[in-house]
């Protein structure tokens, strides 16, 4: 918020944003929360220490900022532009609020290491599958330089707010599980650490394209999603210092691979921005019409609520599904697994799945969780159609020793006095009765 030369950095504690989904389970659960809070106090600090603050608000910004408009005699309000549907009805009201005050709502665009605006295609002729888009943006567009942050900046002598708490926020404490592989800690100054550790300091990157399906060490990839999702770094930053990296120390097919990931974030986002509720749809983009197991019947919720604990019979998904649960995080051969099982062996509602990552992951993304979550389940951009991960082929392949498996399902260690349960299903029944259905709607 512009008040004369002042800035009003203004962060809004939506409640929205910690209410439960259709499903029951909260929008915000407690570890991406706790990460939002460190990074407002990481936030604050930083502003502090340039001269300004952070001014924190509880409420709807419906409410919020036209009331801080006024108070601070505001003309011009800028904001970072979303594009899922929540966040741009928000945008549209407070839009039309300002401008009945006079004042008026810009928005910049930021997130994506390509900028909307040098995309080389208007975003209605996005191309249907990633590796069209990619090839089309490396030849065609260029990335542009992070920016410096300013040294200095006046905020208005105004009340600064409280930083909300886990408890004002309706949260438990976090009891960290004594087993959890990755702890991120919000903020740019971790983000910067965690960047400095991958590259510079261990050489993680070097190495990247044959470590990053790796599932039990936090090196395996570089860890970087909790603070692009939430802003804390940007995509940018990362590829300049990839850049860098490259020039001064290593350039191979590793170092390449991690910015191609960040491509897939940004096909992700360029997804939402182009289709928006069509990828919260259950028909997803494929307007498919696959008959999909719904939480309505007694059975279907039993064997969710087998998904959601961990106690399947496949130790790959119990893993992955209890690490998700005790940390908030895991690796993305682990979620691939997990949503491979809960649509194509399971037949379950696809979405029922991404709520369940969007309540727990601390690294959630609207774009990338529901654009992957479609592409698992066969209704995203993907042109290969059914296609389902054989778990015991992956458990050879990403856990030969089952390390991962034991790391996180004690009934499997030697000297454990619990049985570990029987597989739920038969893995290969189930995919090709689910494929059946699959060709079979794919033809009426
Ligand atoms: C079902 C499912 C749901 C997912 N939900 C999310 C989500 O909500 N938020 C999220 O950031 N990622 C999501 N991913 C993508 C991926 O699993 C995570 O980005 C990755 O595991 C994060 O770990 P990392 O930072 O070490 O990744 P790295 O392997 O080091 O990759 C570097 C960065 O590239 C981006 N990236 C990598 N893979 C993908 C991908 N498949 N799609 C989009 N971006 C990618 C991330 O920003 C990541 O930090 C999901 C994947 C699946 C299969």
């Amino acid at each position: 918020m512009h008040s004369g030369d002042a800035v009003v950095p203004v962060f809004c504690v939506d409640p929205r944003q910690f209410a439960p989904l259709p499903s029951g389970v909260p929008k915000t659960g407690v570890f991406r929360a706790r990460f939002l809070l460190e990074a407002l106090a990481d936030l604050r600090a930083s502003f502090r220490a340039m001269g300004g603050d952070l001014i924190v608000r509880h409420g709807r910004p419906e409410a919020v900022l036209p009331a801080l408009v006024r108070e601070v005699g505001a003309r011009r309000v800028l904001m970072h532009e979303e594009v899922a549907s929540e966040e741009t009805t928000v945008e549209a009201d407070v839009s039309t609020l300002l401008e009945g005050m006079g004042a008026s709502l810009e928005g910049v665009w930021g997130h994506t290491l390509y900028h909307a605006d040098d995309l080389p295609f208007d975003l209605v002729s996005l191309p249907d599958v990633f590796t069209k888009f990619r090839n089309r943006v490396e030849r065609e567009s260029v990335v542009r330089p992070p920016r410096t942050a300013p040294r200095r900046i006046t905020t208005p002598a105004i009340e600064p707010g409280v930083l909300p708490t886990l408890k004002s926020l309706g949260l438990p404490r976090v009891v960290d599980d004594p087993r959890t592989l990755f702890r991120p800690v919000g903020g740019e100054t971790a983000a910067r650490a965690r960047l400095d550790h991958y590259l510079w300091k261990t050489d993680g990157i070097r190495t990247y394209k044959d470590t990053r399906n790796g599932m039990l060490h936090v090196d395996d990839s570089s860890k970087l999603s909790p603070w692009l999702a939430l802003g804390c770094l940007s995509p940018r930053r990362v590829w300049s210092e990839v850049q860098r990296y490259e020039q001064t120390r290593a350039k191979n097919e590793s170092t390449y691979w991690l910015v191609f990931e960040l491509l897939w974030r940004d096909y992700f986002r360029f997804v939402m921005a182009r289709f928006g509720n069509q990828l919260f749809a259950v028909t997803g983009l494929q307007s498919s019409r696959f008959p999909w197991r719904s939480l309505r019947d007694a059975s279907t919720r039993a064997d969710f609520a087998r998904w959601t604990a961990g106690t399947t019979g496949f130790p790959i998904v119990d893993a992955a599904m209890r690490e998700l649960s005790a940390s908030g995080y895991t690796s993305n051969r682990a979620r691939q697994n997990v949503a491979s099982f809960l649509t194509k062996n399971l037949g379950i509602d696809w979405r029922l799945g991404a709520e369940w990552f969007e309540s727990l992951l601390v690294d959630y993304d609207v774009s990338s969780n529901w654009g992957n979550w479609a592409y698992a389940a066969g209704v995203g951009n993907d042109a290969r159609g059914f296609r389902f991960f054989n778990l015991q082929k992956q458990s050879t392949e990403y856990d030969p020793l089952g390390e991962f498996a034991r790391h996180w399902i004690p009934e499997l260690r030697t000297d454990s006095r619990t049985a570990y349960p029987t597989p739920m299903l038969d893995l290969f029944a189930t995919a090709k009765a689910n494929e059946a259905r699959y060709e079979r709607v794919a033809r009426e």
